[in-house]
């Protein structure tokens, strides 16, 4: 392939061919890095502090329950939440294309500092570039956050050593291991539908919003009861690529059950008129949650307790009867979830 297409950017299996392939072999030189780009984390560490950044180019730019703005926070505060981090600074660099209207700037400035307030973390530094017309599709915001390291993290992984070995400093993609439990903080595949379907010639009218939302708090919250070992928040290619992640970094299986994946039911029924599957749709305010098995009934309660936590559930397990992701169906039978090729929906982020 001489080009590069949709989706090398669609978060699958062509991704990260990609980014194994041609970003990792120029940018990943160095051997001292705590969790380096190579770990393809969702924040990299390094000197103890979690660093991440995200570029957002979605289409339309405003949909039902947010917008670029609040995404383009809520997506990096996430991903240095996951890691166990407290985010505690922003930056956002803006590409805008010339014509671009100063009313619709102005809104989504509002949606930044909404979301910025609501999650408790400052935007401190940025940059602004203008393009002629057609340079590039209206806007682009890039994002970078960085997150320190807490007494609630060390707390956390002291809880985990109470019921097994752990190795590690952070909460990492590689730190599952049999028995753990897997929490999913609430219903799947509501951002990539309410996008889908905003952006109409699909012949079909939703009521779905968007789940975007900074998981700071809720997390917080859940690192309070303790046993966390890792934590994704399923955005590109869904809850089926993440687990797929976790499963290979982790090298263990994970078995889910369909009963306990919560999908809203006009997510399922635009997912049946679309062909595509739920599991696999982008969401932009959940994470996947593994915690030791005698932690797991506690953390669920403590995570249903917060507002973006209430229709949390827990999912399955971390075993080694199976390598890969299976999924126990609601019929009682078994299937593979495979990691997708790439989001069925694409620039959702
Ligand atoms: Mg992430």
């Amino acid at each position: 392939m001489k080009h590069i297409t949709l989706a090398h950017g669609a978060g699958g299996a062509v991704m990260q061919g990609l980014i194994k392939d041609k970003m990792l072999k120029y940018l990943d030189h160095r051997s001292d890095i705590q969790i380096p780009l190579s770990a393809l984390d969702d924040s990299a560490v390094i000197d103890d502090i979690a660093f991440t950044i995200d570029s957002h180019t979605i289409k339309p730019l405003f949909f039902p329950g947010g917008d670029i703005g609040s995404l383009s926070v809520s997506g990096t505060i996430n991903d240095i939440s996951v890691m166990g981090a407290r985010p505690i600074a922003l930056s956002s660099a803006f590409v805008i294309e010339e014509g671009f209207l100063l009313k619709d700037l102005e809104k989504i400035l509002g949606s930044m500092q909404k979301t910025s307030v609501q999650a408790d973390v400052p935007i401190i530094t940025g940059d602004t570039k203008v393009v002629e017309h057609g340079a590039i599709d209206k806007m682009v915001i890039t994002t970078s956050a960085i997150g320190k390291r807490t007494e609630l993290l060390e707390e956390n992984i002291r809880e985990v050593k109470k019921y097994r070995e752990l190795n590690e400093r952070w909460i990492r993609d590689s730190n599952l291991k049999e028995g753990d439990k897997i929490i999913v903080s609430g219903t799947i595949g509501d951002h990539g539908i309410s996008l889908l379907s905003f952006r109409g010639g699909y012949g079909f009218e939703s009521e779905v919003k968007s789940d975007v939302a900074p998981l700071n708090r809720m997390i917080g919250e859940a690192m309070k009861v303790g046993g966390i070992v890792s934590m994704k928040d399923p955005t590109r290619g869904g809850l089926s690529n993440t687990l797929n992640e976790l499963s290979e970094k982790s090298d263990v299986g994970i078995l889910i059950k369909e009963e306990k994946i919560k999908v809203k039911e006009a997510v399922r029924s635009a997912c049946e008129m679309l062909g595509m599957d739920a599991l696999e749709i982008g969401n932009e305010g959940k994470a996947v949650i593994g915690v030791v098995f005698e932690k797991a009934e506690e953390v669920l309660d403590a995570l249903r307790k917060t507002k973006e936590g209430k229709d949390a559930e827990i999912i399955g397990v971390a075993t080694n009867k199976i390598k890969g992701v299976a999924m126990e169906t609601i019929v009682g039978g078994k299937r593979i979830v495979e990691a997708p090729m790439g989001d069925p929906v694409p620039r959702i982020c």
